[in-house]
């Protein structure tokens, strides 16, 4: 049995910042992720992409932001559970929580913040009876590291940002030697900017653009080699690539959280905004996956919702401790 102060679910931005401000106040904290590195969305989708407006931070590479994260919560010694999914919850005799998960991991603790974010992940996959058979073998739904397309064919199918973004970063940087950006309309839904940008390259050759049309088959001994695109007008088209790439978003779901007994509206966790705790005492919910009047998806108010929540379970903690505010500044970072 692991025992800790706080139980973390999710080690994604949040969690990660959490661990900092809970250990200000000489909690300690072990997260949970069912992925096999910490990081959540930033490392699981985006890790070269920067981010604007992190305060402080002009420009920051997802990565490099959970790169900092874990060196900001390393004097508090977390622990981690990772490539586990958190199953189940139990309440003990004496207030406090287990939490399993789904290899048989237990932890206890007087305290569960839930930051799980999107839920665990799942890629929604296009209906190509044959895609599972070429999963890791040329067919990901994922672009973590666009070094990987070096100089290789690349198919991207969809009609938003990550379609529209991945296509010119590879294009336009000259990592793929070919870029095709297949959408089955001939409008997409991403920022303008991008979609011109796209046309543009479209225009110059730097980017084949297939709009009207969807990938419908995959060809190869083992590894990828053929794709069949079918065109709204034209039929079958089959195109030699190396890499096939739908990037049609992540089905959120909140996997087994949602049947915890906790308040949901619409996949996310209901919170009082005063503390982010949930309609069960001791229970908080904090990031992406909380849901409140005016409610933004960003880092930023995910770190701020850690920090008032771990306030409140200080008290929780210590009923009898009035805990006062103390800037770093004047006192620094007492690590564990
Ligand atoms: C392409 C893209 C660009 C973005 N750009 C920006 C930006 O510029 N600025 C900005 O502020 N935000 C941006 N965001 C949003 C930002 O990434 C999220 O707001 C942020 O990641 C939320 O952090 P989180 O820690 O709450 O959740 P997440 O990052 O989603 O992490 C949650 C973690 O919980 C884990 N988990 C879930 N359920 C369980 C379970 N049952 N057991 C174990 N683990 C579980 C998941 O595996 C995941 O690792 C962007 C998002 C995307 C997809």
């Amino acid at each position: 049995m692991i025992q800790t102060d706080i139980i973390i679910i999710g080690a994604g931005p949040v969690g990660l910042f959490t661990v900092f401000e809970a250990g200000l106040l000489k909690l300690k904290c072990h997260l949970i992720d069912s992925l096999p590195q910490a990081g959540g969305q930033c490392s699981e989708i985006y890790p070269k992409k920067p981010i604007y407006d992190i305060p402080g931070f002009p420009s920051v590479l997802a990565g490099e932001l959970i790169d900092n994260l874990m060196e900001q919560a390393a004097p508090f010694k977390p622990g981690f559970t990772l490539g586990e999914a958190a199953m189940t919850i139990e309440k003990t005799a004496d207030d406090k929580f287990i939490v399993t998960t789904v290899k048989g991991t237990k932890h206890e603790a007087p305290i569960v913040m839930i930051a799980g974010g999107l839920g665990v992940f799942e890629p929604r996959k296009p209906p190509i009876e044959n895609l599972g058979a070429y999963e890791d073998k040329g067919v990901e739904y994922i672009i973590k590291d666009p070094t990987f397309y070096q100089d290789k064919r690349v198919v991207i199918a969809g009609g938003g940002d990550s379609a529209l973004d991945w296509s010119i970063f590879l294009a336009e940087r000259k990592i793929a030697k070919e870029v095709v950006l297949v959408h089955r309309s001939s409008s997409f839904r991403g920022h303008l900017d991008s979609v011109q940008k796209v046309i543009d390259m479209a225009g110059k050759g730097e980017i084949i653009l297939v709009t009207e049309a969807e990938v419908t088959g995959i060809k190869g001994a083992n590894n990828v080699e053929q794709i069949v695109i079918t065109h709204q007008k034209d039929g079958e088209i089959i195109r030699n690539t190396d890499h096939f790439i739908p990037l049609f978003g992540l089905k959120p779901s909140l996997g087994p959280i949602a049947d915890w007994g906790l308040e949901i509206d619409k996949n996310a966790i209901k919170v009082n905004t005063l503390d982010y705790s949930t309609n069960i005492p001791g229970i908080y919910a904090i990031g992406d996956v909380n849901t409140y009047e005016n409610k933004l998806k960003l880092i930023l108010c995910g770190f701020h919702e850690g920090t008032l929540a771990v306030q409140s379970a200080f008290a929780r903690i210590h009923p009898d401790k009035k805990n006062i505010l103390k800037y770093t500044t004047v006192n620094g970072v007492q690590g564990f």
